[in-house]
Order: structure tokens, then C-alpha cells, then sequence
């Protein structure tokens, strides 16, 4: 194809995308002269900078920005090397399955639990269990389907408990350390806005830090320049029902919506959990 013709050919693309998504694409400066130079018949009507309107789908100065569909499918690469992990021997040999995360991939928002329990490991997917329900409450309350948010957690393996025992057991330094990769990948395709620690083991997970949540939660830290909320996991509201912890989880979420820049109705700012 000559070169007049190319440029026809996205120019035209342009315009289709302008007409039928309604989104003006966006150019940088340099961009936008250099295409009036080559194309000065041609009414370019490319607006300059962000569009805030059409968030995550723009040319020009966010045509680096991996599309939904790529970040699906790198998500899915990883789990494929994530499924038969065997970098802990005795997970590896005492699991159902991993448990890899599950939401939207091109998610603003990532929440990040400690480890699958009976539920995760049995169903493949984080936070199905009482918690889990607990948790996708809260999301629903902050005003997104479970779906649109993207849910993992720092080991992808539940942890062994003796045969016969009940219950759970907290990850190990060294499984976090072992499975943290995992989990750095999964942040680096998503690129969430904001992530939000669940409980101290996720921020030890995330931060490398350990402090008590009485200490940690409720305020902004960073997790390699994200914006990283720390709050309590859903397990420890659910032992502890006091209505005070639930408002701290509820209040911790309103900052998180406000960081987002999603309105809070009067109904949000005066719910409890
Ligand atoms: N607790 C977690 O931290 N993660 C889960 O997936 C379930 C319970």
C-alpha cells in the first residue's frame, strides 16, 4: 500500500472509532502536527491530550496502554505457568488446584487476600467462602459488580494443614516470597488504580512489612507507585462483629471510592457493614 493510502486508511479508522464509540481519539502535540503536515486536506479533528470520557482505549498519548484483551491474554499465560507450580513441594502435593484470581482484567481496582482456604481450593476461585461473601458485599456496597473488579491473593496455593485438621494456617515467609512473583505479574498486566491489602498477611505479602492492622489500616501507602489502601481482611470482621471494626473496613472502602474519583451517595457515606 502507497503511503497516501495508509494514512487515508487511518484517518478513516479514526473517524469510524470517533463516530461509532462516541470517543474523540487522542493525540499527542508532536503527533497531532506531524499529521497535520502530512494531511493538511484533511480535517483532523484528533483532540489533543486525555479524554476523560473514554478512560483506557485511547491512541495517541495512551496507545501504549495494553488493551482489555491483551491483559486477558497475559493473565492467562501466567496461570498456565502458575497451574502446576510445584515451587513449594508440599503445597503443590497437598492442593485441589491453584487458585489464580478472577475479575476483570482491566480492572481500576485489585484486592489482594492472604491465601485460599477449603472453599478456594475446592472451587478454583479466591474468596468464594464466608469471607469471600463478606467481601463481595463490601464490593457491591462500594458500587461494582463482583465481576468488574479484578480479586487475588499473595499465595495461590492453599496452605497444608495437618490430615484431618480443620481450619487454616497463615502462609510462611519464605511460601510468600516463593509465590510473590506470581502476584507482581498479575499487578503488572492489571495496573489497577488502586490496590487494597486485606489483612496483615497481605500486606507483608505486598510490602514486606509487618506491623499491627490497628497501625496499618485506614491510610495510603504505595506498592511500587500504586496506590496501595490497607484494611482489615473479612475473616477478622467475621470473628469480630463489633459494629466499630465494620464502619473502619467501611470507611477505609470510601477513601478507596474517593481516590477512584466514583461519587458517594448519602446511602454509602452512611452505611455499615
Ligand atoms: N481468605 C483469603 O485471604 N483469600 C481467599 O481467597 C479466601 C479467604
Amino acid at each position: 500500500m502507497q503511503f497516501p493510502q495508509a494514512l487515508e486508511t487511518v484517518l478513516q479508522t479514526l473517524e469510524r472509532m470517533r463516530d461509532e464509540t462516541g470517543c474523540r481519539p487522542c493525540a499527542s502535540r508532536t503527533v497531532l502536527d506531524a499529521l497535520k503536515q502530512i494531511a493538511p486536506s484533511h480535517k483532523i479533528e484528533i483532540m489533543e491530550g486525555h479524554a476523560p470520557s473514554c478512560p483506557k482505549n485511547n491512541l495517541g498519548a495512551d496507545s501504549a496502554a495494553p488493551s482489555k484483551m491483551e491483559k486477558t491474554d497475559k493473565l492467562a499465560a501466567v496461570q498456565e505457568r502458575v497451574r502446576p507450580c510445584t515451587k513449594c513441594p508440599n503445597l503443590a502435593s497437598s492442593r485441589t488446584q491453584t487458585v489464580f484470581g478472577v475479575g476483570n482484567p482491566d480492572s481500576d481496582i485489585m484486592f489482594v487476600g492472604e491465601a485460599p482456604g477449603a472453599d478456594e481450593d475446592a472451587q478454583g476461585e479466591p474468596f468464594v467462602g464466608r469471607a469471600g461473601q463478606l467481601l463481595t458485599k463490601i464490593i457491591k456496597a462500594m458500587g461494582f459488580p463482583r465481576e468488574e473488579v479484578y480479586i487475588a491473593n499473595v499465595l495461590k496455593c492453599r496452605p497444608d494443614v495437618p490430615a484431618g485438621s480443620f481450619g487454616n494456617r497463615p502462609p510462611t515467609p519464605g511460601e510468600m516470597q516463593t509465590c510473590r512473583p506470581y502476584l507482581m505479574e498479575q499487578i503488572d498486566i492489571i495496573k489497577p488504580k488502586v490496590i487494597v491489602a486485606l489483612g496483615a498477611v497481605a500486606v507483608e505479602g505486598l510490602l514486606g512489612t509487618r506491623a499491627p492492622m490497628r497501625e496499618l489500616r485506614g491510610r495510603w501507602d504505595s506498592f511500587n507507585g500504586t496506590p496501595l489502601m490497607i484494611t482489615y481482611h473479612p475473616a477478622y470482621l467475621l470473628r469480630n462483629q463489633s459494629p466499630s471494626e465494620k464502619r473502619k473496613v467501611w470507611e477505609d472502602m470510601m477513601l478507596v471510592l474517593e481516590r477512584l474519583e466514583k461519587p458517594i451517595s448519602e446511602k454509602q457515606r452512611n452505611y455499615f457493614l
